[in-house]
């Protein structure tokens, strides 16, 4: 059930059922030529979804579209917002759930920057230390990754490809380009797009919808474990 589409009567009715909250996190970022920029946001958002449909009690909060960035922070269409801030807005958020009587919560990132995932994660640490609720933080791309993706695929790369080729085919364009990721080997670079050269890690003529399925299928499964498993 999507909070944003229910009235203030339903969620009084619905919280003293104790239901799980899942909040999904995306990021507006260049995602290279052929996926849009809110590629990130769909795909946190396909899998919060998905877990609610298939499991009860269930409530979606409205998607956070922005995210903590640093080797595409300067590329067109890329919007950063910084790390305190991040790390603010998802404190706020859980808060004013929790105040509203929510316990039980499954943050959800469709980015997995390093500082992104940090400052969401010193959130959730916050969070669990001055209130009594159970608390999960999950990158999808990690969970979709570790089974599927091969070496060398990354950011708007295969795996992504493949999951919006699923999700949204009609937001994916004709070019399937090529990328690698350049290591700085510990150097903290002025310009972290070094990094990236080809804005996109990996080979996308590897990509496909059938593919992106079978990943979207997989970590909505292993999420739904996972909630079983711990955020009874
Ligand atoms: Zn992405």
């Amino acid at each position: 059930m999507r909070v944003d589409r229910i009235t203030t009567n339903d969620f009084e009715k619905i919280v003293p059922k104790k239901p799980l909250l899942i909040l999904p996190v995306g990021a507006t970022e260049a995602h290279g030529v052929h996926l849009p920029l809110g590629t990130d946001t769909f795909q946190a958002e396909f899998v919060a979804n998905a877990i609610s449909e298939k499991m009860e009690n269930v409530l979606v909060a409205p998607t956070l579209p922005y995210g903590n960035h640093s080797s595409l922070k300067d590329v067109p269409g890329t919007i950063n917002i910084t790390f305190d801030t991040l790390r603010s807005v998802i404190i706020d958020i859980l808060e004013s759930f929790i105040d509203h009587g929510i316990k039980r919560i499954l943050v959800i990132s469709g980015h997995a920057g390093t500082s992104h995932m940090a400052a969401i994660t010193e959130a959730c640490r916050d969070i669990v230390s001055e209130y009594n609720v159970k608390v999960m933080f999950v990158s999808d791309y990690y969970i979709g990754s570790s089974e599927f993706v091969y070496d060398g695929d990354g950011h708007g790369g295969m795996l992504e490809t493949s999951r919006m080729l699923a999700i949204h085919p009609d937001m994916v364009k004709k070019e399937r380009p090529k990328g690698k990721f350049i290591s700085a080997d510990g150097m903290i670079l002025r310009d972290a797009s070094a990094c990236i050269p080809d804005g996109i890690v990996g080979d996308t003529g590897k990509a496909s919808s059938e593919t992106g399925k079978r990943m979207n299928d997989h970590l909505v499964d292993t999420l739904i474990k996972m909630i079983r498993e711990d955020l009874k």
